[in-house]
C-alpha cells in the first residue's frame, strides 16, 4: 500500500477542511485495527485504505470516504457504534452498519445465507445506496487479494462475486468495477480458460496495434478538421465478456471480431452525432449494428453511440462515441452521480427510476418466501436488461431477455398487467407467452371485465416485478368473503356432481391442484374461485379424478394413447393457451358435447384430443399434457352423442324407439338393444344404447325429451 500516494490523492481531490475530517477517520481506524493482520500478513489498515483508494477514484463524497476507512471497525474491533457516532456522527455510523450487516448473518445452509445477504443488500440500498458502493469497493479489494485466502474458500467467494456482486455493479452502471470483478472471478473459477484467453488476447493486441493506431489517427485527423476536441483510443474487451461470448454463441476465439473497440470521447451530444456522421462517410457501417443509446438510454443510464464499420484495412471494428459525462457514467454508473449532483438527492426522478428494479426485489422479498426461488429470480433478473421494446407511443421499455408481453404490461403498471387479456406485437395478436424481441412494438390488450392475472402466468413471466405483482394480486384477493364464497361454490358444484366436497379434499388430488395452480394455501384456492380467477371445474376436475382413482378402479385401464384414435371427430376453434387449435379432435371414448366440461390432451405428434373432463381414460394420461379448455362459439361439423334408453320390454319396442329417432331426422350411427331380466318388480326391461349424429345440444335435448315422453319408456339419458 502506497500511503503517500493515497494521501496526496486525498489532498488534491478534497478541500483542506474535508481532507482533515477524512484523516481523522483514517487515524481512528488505524488505531482501532492496531495489531490486527490480514490473512496475507499485512497490517489490517491496508484493506480500508485500498477500499478508500477505489472510492476516491470514483470521486465519492467525504462521508463515503470516511465510512470506508471505518467500514470494518464495528465488526472487527472493540469500538462501539455509540463511540463512533460521538466522534463522526450518525450518518457515518449508519453507512458502516449497513456495510457490516452484509457479512454478519450466518445460516445453516448456503441458500438461506445467500438469500439473507441479498435481502440485506436490498434493504441497505433502499436506505442509502452508498452502502452498496462501499461494499462493492470492499469486495473488489477482497477479490484482488483473494490469493491469500485458503483455496477452498476462493471458489466460493469468486462464484458469489460473479453471480451477485458483478451483476449488481452492472445494474448500477458501475462497469469499471463490474469488469474487474468478473475478470478476477473468472481467474479463480476458470483458471485454464483465463490463462488461455489472456495469452490469445495479448497476441492479438500486439498483432493489431498498428491497425488500431492507424484507425485512431485517421479519426483524430477528422476531428481536427471539424474543430472538435476529443480523445480517441482503442480498448480491448475484458476477458470475461469474450469468454461469455464464446460460450454463449459457441464461437471460437478467432471468430470474435469485436475484441477491440475504438472510443471517441467528445464534449457535447451534437459532437457525438457529428463524429458518427463523419465516421460513416470514412468507412461503411455494418447494417444492423448501429445503436443509439444516447436517444435510448439503457436501464443503468448508459449512454453512447455504437457503430461497427468495415475499414479499408479489411477488418471490422466497433466504434463507441460519447461525451465525457456519459463516459464517466459508463465507468462509474450511479457513483458518478455524486460528482454531478447533490449526494443525498436520490429522490430525483431519473435516479429513482433507475433504482426501480430494487423496488422490484423489495416486493419480491415480501412475496417470495422460499429462499431458493427468491435467489433464482434475483440471479436471473439482476443481470443487464438488454431487451429494448416500445410502447405504441414510442416510449422505450427495457426488459431482461426472455420477457413476454405480460412482463411488459407489469413493467408499465400493475393494473395494466392485471387487466391484460391479450398481447399485440407489431400490430399482430400473438400468444400471450410469446417472447419479445428488441425493437418490437408491444401493445397490451386490456378488458375491464378481466378477472385478473391467470395463475399460469407465474410460469411464463420472466421479471421479478411481474411475478411479485401477480403474487400480490392473489394475496389481495385473499379476503374472507372471497374465501367463503369460493368454498361455497365448490361445495355446491361437487354436490351437483354427486360428491361431498369434504371427501374430495381427503384425497391426493388436493396436493396436485395446489401445485398445478401454485396456490399457497387452501384459502388461496377458495379465494381464487371466489373472485372468479379460477372456475370450480378447473379445481374439481382434478379432485374428482384423483378421488375416483383412489376409490379403487371402477374404470378399466385403457392405454394412454387410446383417446387420440383416428375415429375422433375434427373440431375447430378450441382455444388452448391462446392458440386457436384447428387440429383438435373429440375423443371417441367419451364423445364430449357442447356444455360438457372438457379438457384437451396434447399428444406427442398426434394432435389434440378433447375429452370430457370426467372421462375415465384421462387418468391414464400424462397430466402435464392436459389443458382445461372452453368450447368454441361455433361448432363446425356434426358430433356423435350416445343415448341410453330404458324401456319396458314388449314386442316391437326396439323398432318403435328407432323410428322415433329416425322420424326426428337423426341418422343412427349404432343401435343396440338388450333384454334385462325382470327384477323384484316383475317387469322385464329393455336396455337400449344408441348413437346419433347431432349438430347442437338443443337437438339432443329435444330428442331425449321426446323419448322420455314415448310409451313404455322408463328413462332416457345421455351417457
Ligand atoms: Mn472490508
Amino acid at each position: 500500500m502506497d500511503y503517500d500516494a493515497l494521501n496526496s490523492k486525498l489532498k488534491t481531490t478534497y478541500g483542506k477542511h474535508d481532507y482533515e475530517k477524512i484523516m481523522r477517520a483514517f487515524e481512528f481506524a488505524k488505531k482501532a485495527h492496531e495489531g490486527q493482520k490480514r490473512v496475507s500478513g499485512e497490517d489490517y489498515i491496508v484493506h480500508p485504505c485500498a477500499v478508500v483508494d477505489i472510492l476516491v477514484d470514483m470521486k465519492m463524497d467525504v462521508t463515503t470516504i470516511m465510512a470506508a476507512f471505518l467500514h470494518d471497525v464495528l465488526e472487527d474491533t472493540s469500538v462501539s457504534d455509540v463511540e463512533m457516532a460521538a466522534k463522526f456522527g450518525s450518518e457515518i455510523v449508519t453507512l458502516v452498519k449497513g456495510v457490516t450487516k452484509f457479512d454478519k448473518l450466518k445460516f445453516a445452509n448456503k441458500i438461506d445465507e445467500e438469500a439473507e445477504n441479498l435481502r440485506k443488500m436490498f434493504l441497505a440500498i433502499a436506505e442509502d445506496i452508498r452502502v452498496v458502493i462501499i461494499k462493492l469497493a470492499d469486495r473488489l479489494h477482497n477479490m484482488r487479494t483473494l490469493e491469500s485466502k485458503p483455496p477452498e474458500s476462493r471458489k466460493h467467494t469468486a462464484k458469489e462475486t460473479l453471480e451477485i456482486y458483478a451483476p449488481f455493479a452492472g445494474r448500477l452502471g458501475m462497469s469499471q468495477i463490474k469488469v474487474e470483478l468478473e475478470d478476477l472471478a473468472m481467474y479463480y473459477l476458470y483458471p485454464d480458460a483465463y490463462a488461455d484467453l489472456k495469452q490469445k488476447v495479448q497476441t492479438k493486441l500486439t498483432e493489431r496495434q498498428e491497425f488500431i493506431n492507424k484507425v485512431c489517427a485517421e479519426i483524430k485527423q477528422r476531428l481536427l478538421e471539424m474543430g472538435i476536441e476529443g480523445d480517441v483510443y482503442g480498448r480491448p474487451k475484458h476477458f470475461y465478456s469474450i469468454f461469455n461470448k464464446m460460450r454463449n454463441q459457441n464461437k471460437k476465439f478467432e471468430e470474435i471480431y469485436d475484441l477491440i473497440a475504438v472510443r471517441v470521447i467528445v464534449g457535447g451530444i451534437k459532437d457525438c452525432y457529428a463524429v458518427l456522421g463523419v465516421i460513416h462517410t470514412m468507412w461503411t457501417p455494418v447494417p444492423g449494428r448501429f445503436k443509439d443509446y444516447i436517444a435510448m438510454k439503457k436501464a443503468n443510464n448508459y449512454q453512447s453511440l455504437h457503430t461497427t464499420v468495415f475499414t479499408k484495412f479489411g477488418a471490422l471494428f466497433e466504434i463507441q462515441i460519447r461525451t465525457k459525462e456519459m463516459h464517466e457514467i459508463a465507468e462509474y454508473g450511479i457513483a458518478a452521480h455524486w460528482k454531478y449532483k447533490n449526494p443525498r438527492a436520490l429522490g430525483d426522478t431519473e435516479y429513482s427510476e433507475r433504482l426501480n428494479f430494487i423496488k422490484g426485489f423489495m416486493e419480491a422479498e415480501v412475496s417470495l418466501t422460499d429462499n431458493k426461488e427468491f435467489l433464482d429470480i434475483v440471479k436471473t433478473d439482476i443481470g443487464q436488461h438488454e431487451l429494448l421494446v416500445f410502447t405504441p407511443k414510442g416510449k422505450v421499455i427495457d426488459l431482461p431477455v426472455g420477457s413476454t408481453g405480460i412482463d411488459f404490461a407489469y413493467g408499465i403498471h400493475s393494473e395494466l398487467g392485471n387487466k391484460c387479456v391479450g398481447i399485440k406485437i407489431n400490430e399482430k395478436m400473438v400468444p400471450i407467452e410469446t417472447k419479445l424481441q428488441s425493437g418490437d412494438v408491444v401493445e397490451v390488450i386490456t378488458s375491464a371485465n378481466s378477472k385478473g392475472p391467470s395463475r399460469d402466468w407465474l410460469k411464463i413471466v420472466r421479471t421479478t416485478g411481474a411475478k411479485s405483482k401477480i403474487h400480490q394480486f392473489f394475496k389481495r384477493e385473499m379476503k374472507d368473503e372471497n374465501i367463503k364464497k369460493g368454498r361455497d361454490m365448490l361445495e355446491t358444484e361437487s354436490r351437483h356432481k354427486g360428491y361431498a366436497f369434504s371427501d374430495l379434499l381427503q384425497g391426493k388430488g388436493l396436493e396436485g391442484v395446489m401445485r398445478r395452480y401454485m396456490f399457497t394455501s387452501e384459502d388461496d384456492m377458495y379465494a381464487s374461485v371466489g373472485y372468479g380467477g379460477m372456475s370450480t371445474k378447473q379445481i374439481l376436475f382434478k379432485l374428482i379424478e384423483d378421488f375416483k382413482k383412489e376409490k379403487k378402479n371402477e374404470y378399466k385401464e385403457k392405454g394412454a394413447e387410446t383417446p387420440s384414435n383416428d375415429k375422433s371427430e375434427a373440431v375447430g376453434g378450441i382455444m388452448i393457451g391462446g392458440y386457436n387449435e384447428q387440429n383438435a379432435r373429440f375423443a371417441n371414448c367419451c364423445k364430449p358435447l357442447p356444455g360438457d366440461e372438457i379438457v384437451a390432451y396434447i399428444s406427442k405428434g398426434r394432435g389434440v384430443a378433447v375429452h370430457r373432463s370426467d372421462c375415465p381414460n384421462l387418468k391414464g394420461l400424462e397430466h402435464d399434457r392436459l389443458r382445461v379448455v372452453e368450447w368454441p362459439k361455433i361448432i363446425t361439423g356434426e358430433l356423435v352423442a350416445n343415448i341410453r334408453v330404458m324401456v319396458t320390454n314388449r314386442k316391437g319396442i326396439f323398432s318403435e324407439i328407432s323410428s322415433i329417432v329416425n322420424n326426428m331426422g337423426f341418422s343412427l350411427e349404432s343401435f343396440n338393444g338388450n333384454l334385462v331380466e325382470a327384477d323384484a318388480s316383475g317387469i322385464a326391461k329393455g336396455d337400449i344404447k344408441l348413437s346419433i349424429r347431432i349438430k347442437s345440444m338443443d337437438e339432443l335435448n329435444n330428442l331425449i325429451n321426446k323419448l322420455r315422453g314415448a310409451k313404455d319408456v322408463i328413462d332416457a339419458e345421455r351417457f
